[in-house]
């Protein structure tokens, strides 16, 4: 497939480890008479480890992108080149208040680039509810509201937590021109090397 098809990278939805039961292969355990399950935190590593080499045995990138909000085994993402976060926050940001909502020890040892090894991109969820209930087919309106006073005293509560920690941010929910500014100079520095601990 990758040499038939152009392609550099793939994109993992939901890219957590899933849980199993199935003693064949080592997963759960027994409690009474029920078996449980465990995650297959180890075997999600090596499959994302084996994908990579899968790219570069056919002179590929790769580019491997994981996105996951809920299930933050941070161990789990390791061979990925980076991880998609944050969507966790689409019904837990009040007043749209990322300093309100996120204690920056929970950020460090749940989220940040460091802990990971691999760079973050931190999905900013401001507008998300009005977006969802009313504004989501109105462009004109979403767009607007990326540019008032509230979404960039709210943009900037979240950069002061990300930038930082070495996370980056998505480009939808974040107001606008603030977050064109930070990427003018992310251009101007030019190819950067992310140097994880991978
Ligand atoms: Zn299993």
């Amino acid at each position: 497939m990758l040499k038939a098809y152009a392609f550099e990278g793939i994109y993992f939805d939901q890219a957590a480890a899933d849980k199993c039961m199935n003693a064949l292969h080592g997963c759960g355990f027994a409690q009474g008479t029920d078996r449980l399950t465990t995650q297959t935190i180890r075997a999600q590593r090596e499959f994302y480890r084996r994908v990579r080499q899968v790219f570069l045995d056919n002179g590929k990138g790769p580019a491997l992108i994981g996105h996951n909000s809920n299930m933050m085994v941070p161990a789990n993402y390791t061979h990925l080149d980076v991880l998609y976060n944050g969507e966790q926050f689409s019904e837990r940001l009040p007043n749209d208040d990322y300093i309100d909502a996120i204690d920056e020890d929970m950020l460090h040892v749940q989220w940040s680039s460091k802990l990971l090894g691999i760079p973050v991109v931190f999905l900013s969820e401001i507008f998300s509810r009005e977006s969802r209930e009313s504004h989501w087919s109105d462009e004109d309106l979403y767009f607007k509201h990326l540019r008032t006073d509230h979404a960039l005293k709210a943009t900037r509560k979240l950069m002061a937590l990300l930038l930082p920690n070495d996370m980056l941010f998505g480009g939808d929910r974040i107001h606008l021109d603030l977050g064109k500014r930070i990427w003018d100079i992310w251009d101007t520095l030019g190819d950067a090397t992310y140097y994880s601990h991978r």
